[in-house]
């Protein structure tokens, strides 16, 4: 999972990296608020580099135009995420940026320290030869001794060597797969300050729950506490399914279609007993107009899931149309089931009962 830029932060300061003052908001006014009428920069909060090219860092002197800026950047949509929140920070008088990234080489089969001392937004272009590259022996770490070769000849080298070894520490501690700070800020005092956090984490970590659950929604905290891998879409289309695979590609046929999905929910093949909190959690999202049922039975019967489902749906009476496409072991006793017990026609093709829950939902 890819971290917004203040749960990244958040992590930084914990470990005692120097990280600007500010505050997240949703509104205008409450953009202008959190500016403390100092200069601040307003930053969109989206899981994705480059904001700052699309728009989606503006500075402002008073807390009016602190408003004004949050209000143009909200609502944004930077590489397909919406804005839906912007981050407040004091102006840092910035005297110069460094690009800093720890991550994983595959060719040097472990942690690499990246160091260039032309951060900022131009780093894409810089050239190549002002990265500094510093491969770590996982058995002894990154070492003070390492820290200060890799700044060597660079300016505030010593300042910027005590950040990167911690910075690898919160690299290291939480398991992460990028931890990209551009720029790393010299103030005019001196002091080096992680102006921004790209905080990349390895899903298959655990632990890294914790983090996770600082971007996740009530909705999906809640599924967690159930034992559900779930995530809100925002779209309006549901979907159950058994198997991530089957989820996704099922997801992806919805967009295909022209509508927009609302959920990712592994079910596996626990459709029987875990139907009811299953469709409970969905049918909890807002904006929802449809749900599709894609079943795909190999050694888990897919009359059986169909029967939890549809158990639950007559439990819950819910008021949007549901529409079923189900295949393989049990198919013939799933579809008689669906037809007799909520009166509709399973469609044969995934595709046709995907179009058709797309359809609905407009
Ligand atoms: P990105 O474009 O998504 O990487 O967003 P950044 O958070 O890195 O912001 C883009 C650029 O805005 C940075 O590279 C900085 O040059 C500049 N910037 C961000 N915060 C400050 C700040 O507090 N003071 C100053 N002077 N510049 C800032
Ligand atoms: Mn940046």
């Amino acid at each position: 999972v890819n971290l917004d830029e203040q749960a990244g932060k958040a992590i930084l300061a914990a470990a005692g990296i120097p990280v600007p003052r500010g505050r997240v908001v949703e509104t205008a006014q409450d953009a202008a608020e959190a500016a403390e009428g100092r200069p601040s920069v307003i930053k969109a909060q989206v899981p994705v580099g480059r904001r700052g090219k699309a728009g989606g860092v503006l500075f402002a002197t008073t807390g009016r135009e602190a408003g004004v800026a949050a209000s143009q950047i909200l609502g944004l949509v930077i590489d397909g995420h919406r804005v839906e929140r912007v981050l407040v920070e004091e102006l840092l008088p910035i005297r110069h940026e460094y690009y800093v990234a720890i991550t994983f080489d595959a060719a040097g089969k472990g942690p690499v320290v990246l160091l260039s001392a032309q951060g900022g937004m131009e780093v894409e272009e810089a050239s190549s030869g002002a990265l500094r590259r510093l491969s770590v022996n996982i058995l002894d770490g990154f070492t003070p001794a390492q820290a200060a070769a890799l700044v060597e000849g660079v300016e505030h080298g010593a300042a910027v060597a005590a950040i990167l070894l911690k910075l690898y520490a919160v690299w290291r501690d939480t398991k992460a797969e990028l931890l990209e700070i551009n720029p790393l800020a010299v103030l005019a005092d001196g002091s080096v300050v992680a102006a921004d956090c790209k905080l990349v984490l390895d899903d298959a970590v655990q632990g890294g729950q914790a983090a996770l659950s600082a971007t996740a929604t009530p909705l999906e905290r809640q599924a967690a506490a159930l034992g559900f891998n779930f995530h809100q879409l925002g779209g309006s289309v549901a979907v159950l399914a058994n198997g991530a695979g089957l989820t996704m590609a099922t997801l992806d046929m919805v967009r295909h279609a022209g509508g927009t999905p609302a959920n990712f929910l592994e079910i596996g093949g626990d459709a029987y007993t875990k139907a009811k909190p299953a469709l409970e959690l969905v049918l909890a999202l807002p904006g929802l107009r449809s749900l599709v049922v894609n079943f795909c039975g190999a050694y888990a019967r897919t009359d059986v899931m169909a029967g939890g489902v549809i158990e639950a749906w007559q439990a819950l009476a819910p008021a949007i149309p549901i529409f079923f496409s189900i295949h393989g072991t049990g198919e013939d006793e799933a579809v008689a089931l669906v037809r007799d017990r909520l009166g509709i026609e399973p469609f044969d093709l995934a595709e046709d009962a995907v179009r058709a829950a797309v359809e609905a939902a407009r």
